[in-house]
């Protein structure tokens, strides 16, 4: 149940809501978060962290391995499914229109899959079911060929024959998943950073659900909302930076516990466009 407090911050009229989404509302899904042991990533003898494979220098150091792990990545997330939190949100998208946006830090497709438009959908680390040119000669990402294996073992490699279909088709360079590495800067074309920021600048109400805020855009969107004042509701099964926020300013309000049992509470608690 929604206490009083939260039900005032939703029902009243409201400009632009914002919903930040991390990988906690995909893990209901059975995606799991960079956080828990599935993120390693075993090369040879050694273990990887996923802050350490998702990397423009890991990648160039060893290409086979970063594909290999993103076309496993890629996998689970084709088998997954939209759940409650998901569908919810499309709910607040045909609710609310053009007040609505969601800005998303998953790579796994879901929100589209579960019918949230791309206008109103900002991916600001990507979408693994994309790729773009390693040099950057393509205007936009472009899907993964149709030739590439859906399902992929945990530990099967790439083959050579394979890594021939991941070329540009343009300029014949390397392809590269279509993400944000963490040793990459976020930019407007690929990611719609600016117009994040500005979106912050201008939402009254931010809702954040399962992240960490362990990457600097969304952390961004944080700050600027709670200098502006705007109350935010956080909702995670655990304390994290976002709740902080919420700690020391007093506006707004953290909701411990999981996605699929409170982004659904929260859409039919706003009104109506
Ligand atoms: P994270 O893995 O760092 O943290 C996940 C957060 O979700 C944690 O705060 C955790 O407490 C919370 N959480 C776990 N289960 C939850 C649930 N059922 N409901 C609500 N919250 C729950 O993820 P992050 O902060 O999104 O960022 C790490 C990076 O990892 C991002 O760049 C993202 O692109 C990438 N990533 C994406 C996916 C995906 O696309 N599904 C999965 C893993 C990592």
């Amino acid at each position: 149940m929604l206490d009083d407090s939260v039900k005032q911050l939703l029902d009243r009229p409201h400009g632009l809501v914002l919903w930040l989404t991390g990988a906690g509302i995909s893990a209901e899904s059975g995606i799991p978060t960079f956080r828990g042991k599935e993120g390693y990533w075993r090369v040879g003898s050694r273990n990887y962290q996923p802050e350490e494979m998702a990397t423009w220098s890991s990648f160039q150091e060893m290409p086979e391995e970063v594909w290999a792990w993103y076309l496993y990545r890629r996998g689970v997330c084709r088998g997954a499914e939209p759940n409650a939190a998901h569908r919810a949100l499309v709910r607040a998208e045909q609710n609310s229109g053009e007040r609505f946006l969601l800005v998303t830090q998953n790579v796994d497709g879901l929100h589209l899959r579960a019918g949230n438009t791309l206008d109103r959908t900002f991916q600001i680390h990507g979408n693994i079911d994309f790729m773009r040119c390693s040099k950057e000669c393509l205007p936009a990402p472009i899907p993964m060929p149709d030739s590439i294996d859906v399902a992929w073992e945990k530990d099967r490699a790439i083959t050579q024959r394979e890594l021939e279909r991941l070329r540009c088709p343009s300029c014949g360079a390397m392809g590269r998943p279509h993400v944000l590495w963490f040793d990459e800067s976020y930019d407007e074309p690929n990611f719609r950073f600016q117009s994040s920021i500005e979106a912050a600048r201008h939402a009254s109400l931010v809702i954040v659900v399962g992240t960490t805020g362990a990457t600097s855009l969304p952390m961004h969107i944080g700050t600027i909302a709670s200098q502006r004042g705007v109350p935010m509701i956080v909702v995670n099964p655990e304390p994290n930076p976002f709740s902080a926020l919420v700690q020391r300013t007093g506006h707004g309000s953290f909701l411990f516990g999981t996605a699929g049992d409170w982004v659904p509470k929260l859409v039919d608690a706003l009104p109506l466009a």
